[in-house]
């Protein structure tokens, strides 16, 4: 077979820079990535440490971050992907879900000492509620100069199975609300769950959102600005532990597939065996249904546990 040598050359233009043309919006470039935190605790807190870090632990990662990358905001994550494709060498950006006040107290102080952007992205039903931001807090954040408000919808629905009366509230409403007490634009959305599906991107494209933020499994969706993958970082990683997540994060594979021991990917099939190992094993009294969302992140968790350590 014959082939042109302009068509050799867009093969291994194509090759060589996979389908990462420049000027798309592509989803993490491949030098950032995103991190993902939640709550922020004053003192160890063993019991719910998925969600939570503590605050010394939280202080140990910023300056471990600080010092070894290139912490960039939302702004520069965006605008960098839309001009150049290219997001700066090392490049990690911190997001925070659920607008936990916790944030305010024990996050905010350390980023601000550090000169450290941040984004959170707030669930407004819960906002002024018991543990969560007030709007006088959000407005201070947000006149910080490093911190940036996303939305999270208006009350954690899971956007994958939202009904369509239920669009306006979850991604409307709610980013007005933000906007009108930020008097800042809001176009950028966390997934509750990091569950989304095609209809929901296609909306959020049309009503002044500019990208969308999940978890790090895969998704079958075609959008690539509203699919940026993120990396849930728990309260048991150490900060010397996050060169790992960081290095695994950048490689792009599932989590279920990673041997953090041995650094190296481990095949579909051994990954699998060590997952139904993990579930199937009584001592760790685990008893997972899968349609719970809930319960299926503490698998992914302790999965993640068990590798890491
Ligand atoms: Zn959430």
């Amino acid at each position: 077979m014959k082939i042109s040598r302009f068509r050799l050359l867009i093969i291994l233009y194509l090759v060589i820079f996979g389908v990462n043309m420049p000027f798309l919006c592509t989803a993490n470039s491949d030098d950032s990535v995103v991190l993902l935190y939640h709550d922020i605790s004053e003192v160890d807190n063993l019991g719910n440490s998925q969600m939570t870090i503590s605050r010394d632990n939280f202080y140990a990662h910023m300056r471990y971050l600080n010092d070894n990358y290139n912490i960039i905001s939302i702004g520069e994550y965006y605008g960098n992907l839309l001009n150049s494709g290219k997001a700066p060498h090392n490049a990690v950006m911190l997001t925070f879900d659920d607008g936990y006040e916790s944030f305010y107290t024990y996050a905010y102080p350390i980023l601000k000492e550090l000169d450290i952007p941040a984004t959170i992205f707030l669930v407004t039903d819960t906002i002024g509620t018991e543990n969560h931001l007030t709007w006088n807090q959000i407005k201070e954040l947000c006149s910080s100069g490093i911190i940036t408000i996303g939305n999270h919808t208006k009350s954690h629905c899971d956007l994958e199975n939202i009904e369509d009366n239920q669009y306006f509230q979850e991604l409307i409403e709610s980013k007005n609300v933000i906007e009108e007490n930020t008097q800042k634009q809001c176009k950028f959305i966390s997934y509750p769950y990091g569950n989304i599906n095609d209809g929901v991107i296609e909306f959020l494209h049309q009503n002044g959102y500019s990208a969308g933020f999940m978890l790090a499994e895969e998704f079958n969706i075609e959008s690539e600005c509203f699919a940026h993958k993120r990396y849930m970082i728990d309260g048991l990683t150490v900060a010397e532990d996050l060169r790992k997540v960081i290095e695994f994060a950048k490689s792009g594979e599932n989590i279920m597939k990673y041997d953090f021991i041995n650094n190296k990917h481990v095949d579909s099939d051994d990954a699998i065996l060590l997952f139904d190992l993990i579930m199937n094993d009584s001592s760790l009294e685990i008893d997972i249904d899968k349609n719970n969302k809930t319960d299926y992140f503490d698998s992914i968790f302790l999965l993640k546990r068990l590798l890491l350590t």
